[in-house]
């Protein structure tokens, strides 16, 4: 391969990432295998963050790319519309298997984005085909990431969504986060802020419970730092929703299979919503997809109606359920459930969780937080210059051989599920190298 120079690199306009600077300083990944990246200068670098959340058992699974490849040669493309193929019908129940119990329909997308505006659409259309068509209003929280299509983008709490495209889709109204000062440098579930559900109740007595679709919260706010629910505060969220009869949707795109070391965020904190998103761990990131389960109910009010001709739900991807991706999820689920993943996830995270606390000692952190295999380290963020202590720590723990996600002044942990303690002892030790430096 020619070497890559500033010149070639001009064409791509780069998702979320400051091109600008990229391109005056890049960092290319050009191989992967198992828990490590190797960069175009040669470097080592040990994936801390499972690429983007979405790499748990390590890169390079052949067993995976082996069932890609064979999709390919056998049934290249069907088309989801009117069209069936094996793979699509079995990974269903193979992920309805794995969702808690009830939610034994789904929907495939390409995406955690296109699965949360999915959920959006299914509420909506729930309501309507019940008669309650009046149920417009969803609610989700401050600091909340929910993708970026339009839909997800309005339920998102981040400030940045609103200052470059404006409101988005009306009638949606966020409850605040559960980021308590009290709770930092806890470990696990915080024990102050189920109060903050509470919220919910205000939300449906200004605006009416009974005009709220959907409550949308990921049980773990992921990509905005890393914020495990407080004990009781989902119960509280799950109750109120079912005396409005209003649909709770989780989005566990990060959270989904294996993250918390259960099947779901759902199982592991005992509340049952009624749709799940999920995305990232699907396919081990090796081919694009996401998926929506579906409560039963929900699935039938929509679909057991009108005539036999008719689309019931009318939506889709033309490449919902690509036969590719359906035979990389299947793989994937299976090295899943054959080597025990989630359990090893489960098993390995108070390491992972007491080792990453040790480094509370350090200077210039604000907090840390973790829950299974996902934490996050906020550092004190630059006076006036908010997320530049995140962006150029993660530039420094690159050079270093660790590749983290930055996400403002918190640098976000989530090692793939197969690391063994001398990964998880590596990557606090680049960190606390790193942390420990001024530089
Ligand atoms: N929802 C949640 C909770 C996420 O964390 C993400 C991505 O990180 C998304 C949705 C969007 O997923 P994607 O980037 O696959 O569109």
């Amino acid at each position: 391969m020619p070497p890559v120079t500033a010149r070639n690199l001009e064409n791509l306009w780069m998702p979320f990432t400051p091109n600008r600077e990229f391109k005056r300083d890049p960092a290319i990944f050009v191989r992967a295998e198992g828990l490590y990246y190797w960069t175009d200068s040669g470097q080592k670098v040990l994936d801390g963050a499972s690429g983007l959340f979405c790499v748990p058992l390590g890169h390079g699974r052949p067993e995976i790319a082996e069932a890609v490849y064979e999709q390919l040669l056998e049934l290249d493309f069907a088309g989801g519309f009117q069209r069936g193929h094996p793979k699509a019908f079995e990974l269903a129940r193979r992920v309805a298997e794995l969702a808690p119990p009830g939610l034994n329909r789904v929907f495939f997308a390409n995406s955690g984005s296109e699965a949360v505006d999915t959920a959006m659409k299914i509420a909506l259309a729930y309501h309507r085909a019940r008669g309650e068509g009046q149920r417009t209003m969803f609610v989700s929280r401050e600091r909340a990431y929910h993708g970026v299509n339009m839909g997800g983008v309005a339920l998102s709490g981040i400030l940045r969504n609103r200052e470059s495209f404006g409101p988005g889709v009306a009638g949606v109204v966020h409850m605040r986060h559960t980021g308590l000062p009290e709770n930092r440098m806890t470990p696990g579930q915080p024990e102050r802020g189920a109060e903050l559900a509470e919220d919910l109740a205000r939300i449906c007595a200004l605006h009416g419970g009974a005009n709220i679709a959907a409550v949308f919260l990921e049980p773990i706010a992921g990509s905005t730092g890393c914020l495990p629910p407080p004990r009781g505060y989902l119960e509280r969220v799950r109750e109120i929703c079912s005396e409005h009869g209003i649909l709770l949707v989780f989005d566990e795109v990060i959270t989904g299979l294996g993250r918390t070391g259960y099947n779901f965020a759902a199982q592991a904190f005992g509340v049952t919503p009624d749709i799940l998103t999920m995305a990232k761990a699907l396919t081990n990131g090796m081919q694009p997809m996401g998926a929506v389960a579906v409560a039963q109910e929900i699935h039938d009010a929509i679909v057991e109606r009108g005539p036999l001709h008719q689309i019931e739900f009318f939506h889709g991807y033309t490449y919902s359920a690509h036969p590719a991706a359906c035979a990389a999820g299947l793989a994937a689920l299976s090295i899943y459930e054959r080597d025990k993943v989630f359990e090893h996830a489960r098993e390995i995270s108070p390491y992972f969780l007491d080792r990453l606390f040790g480094l509370r000692d350090l200077r210039g952190l604000v907090d840390i937080r973790g829950y299974g295999l996902l934490a996050a380290v906020e550092l004190e963020p630059r006076p006036g210059q908010p997320g530049l202590a995140g962006y150029e720590t993660q530039k420094r723990l690159l050079r270093a051989g660790l590749h983290l996600k930055a996400t403002g002044d918190s640098l976000l942990v989530a090692p793939p599920y197969v690391a063994e303690k001398t990964h998880l002892d590596e990557l606090v030790g680049i960190l606390r190298d790193v942390l420990s430096d001024p530089a």
